[in-house]
């Protein structure tokens, strides 16, 4: 029924063997890594996206279990989802109402984004008709020009928050553009911003004002003085750096590894292309062998040409175009078998590594995007 509830792709219990393990022991580790650098800041977890490819259901659950204050998701039905699945830790929908849902945001008790007088009104005439407290964010825009009331013009949506009875004003937020950069001065200007509208709240002679955050992981890496009362973490809660350039000022080790297996080995003749469009041939024979995954999992078929996988702790380039459902690895003269284990991303017993940034490096995009491309059909495995 829910398109963020689909079940994974199973057969009697018998599962492909194209997984992605997550290992629920480092996202501790790593949520208490940022706790500590940002205390006596809180940590917002931001879950958006199928938790970034980790499941959202699960990492939720687990995050609730370490007693994590508060969750962030980008849209009501990821909100929604979590109430249902019994989840009772506060939940802030991070991106703008749509259409006439604030009736479901009071139902399920989740935090709303106010990002303008017009919505902040509706939203405190729907919780009075309900007989409700709407429990509302403010939100700033402060230089990122996507949503939120602009700094410059903020005073009015603070003045009407000040005189929303049936709205608790829980907290006032912005968002960075470049936090994650190494020229730091755009988030430093977006952050002077953000207090000049803070200030409202003193010169009015108001009581100190509503949990302010700002910081993004970039942030929480970069700019301890972004911290303020709350951080929001995404991508350095599942142990992946933000950019190349960022500091890495928080230890953290990715959580998700993406593994296969071997399920067809061959040797090719020289001078016979390999897959689609038959871009890839070798000019001597060559072991090779096929892995399970494709496109149509999230495997990048942009990374043709580019990719590597680790056989037995070493590393092995697929070749030929990258299908839907399959590729080919070219392992020279080497042994594999059947059923051998393929990592598509992670790490190998003696170290050997495929991170993240690579295949993001391989596909042209970001790691972000490496792993919310993760799709339904790959399960997903807890390590505890
Ligand atoms: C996605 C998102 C975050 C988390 O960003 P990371 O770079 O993954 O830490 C924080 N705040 C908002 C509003 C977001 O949309």
């Amino acid at each position: 029924m829910n398109l963020l509830n689909q079940p994974t792709i199973s057969n009697n219990g018998i599962v492909r063997p194209t997984y992605a393990e997550i290992d629920l022991r480092r996202l501790t580790a790593n949520y208490r890594a940022i706790q500590q650098h940002v205390a006596p800041a809180n940590v917002l977890a931001v879950l958006k996206a199928n938790a970034y490819g980790h499941g959202l259901v699960e990492v939720a659950h687990h995050l609730a279990r370490l007693g994590v204050p508060y969750l962030g998701v980008a849209v009501l039905e990821e909100g929604i989802l979590l109430r249902e699945c019994g989840i009772t830790t506060p939940i802030l929908v991070m991106g703008g109402i749509l259409g006439n849902q604030i009736p479901l945001f009071l139902q399920h008790d989740l935090t709303i984004t106010a990002s303008s007088v017009e919505k902040l009104t509706q939203i405190d005439a729907t919780a009075a008709e309900m007989g409700k407290l709407a429990r509302v964010h403010l939100k700033i825009d402060t230089g990122m020009e996507r949503i939120g009331v602009h700094y410059y013009s903020a005073e009015s949506l603070l003045e009407t928050a000040v005189n929303a009875t049936h709205c608790h004003i829980e907290g006032i937020y912005s968002h960075f553009a470049n936090s994650d950069a190494a020229d730091l001065s755009y988030s430093q200007l977006q952050l002077g911003r953000f207090q000049q509208v803070l200030a409202f709240y003193e010169k009015r002679g108001l009581p100190a004002p509503p949990l302010r955050h700002i910081a993004n992981s970039g942030a929480i890496l970069q700019l301890p003085e972004s911290h303020l009362d709350m951080v929001r973490a995404g991508i350095l809660l599942y142990g992946v750096y933000p950019s190349p350039e960022a500091a890495r000022t928080v230890p953290v080790q990715p959580a998700l590894s993406w593994k296969s297996r071997v399920v067809y080995f061959k040797v090719i003749q020289p001078g016979h292309p390999v897959s689609y469009g038959s871009t890839w041939q070798s000019d001597h024979m060559v072991r090779a062998v096929t892995v399970p995954v494709g496109y149509g999992d999230g495997y990048f078929r942009a990374m043709s040409g580019k990719a590597q996988v680790i056989i037995r702790g070493k590393r092995y380039p697929v070749v030929g175009r990258i299908c839907m459902d399959q590729v080919v690895v070219n392992i020279e003269w080497d042994s594999a078998y059947n059923g051998d284990e393929v990592i598509l991303l992670g790490e190998a017993e003696n170290g050997v590594a495929i991170r993240c940034e690579e295949l993001a490096a391989w596909a042209g995009t970001i790691p972000y995007e490496i792993l919310t491309n993760i799709n339904t059909r790959i399960s997903r495995v807890y390590i505890t």
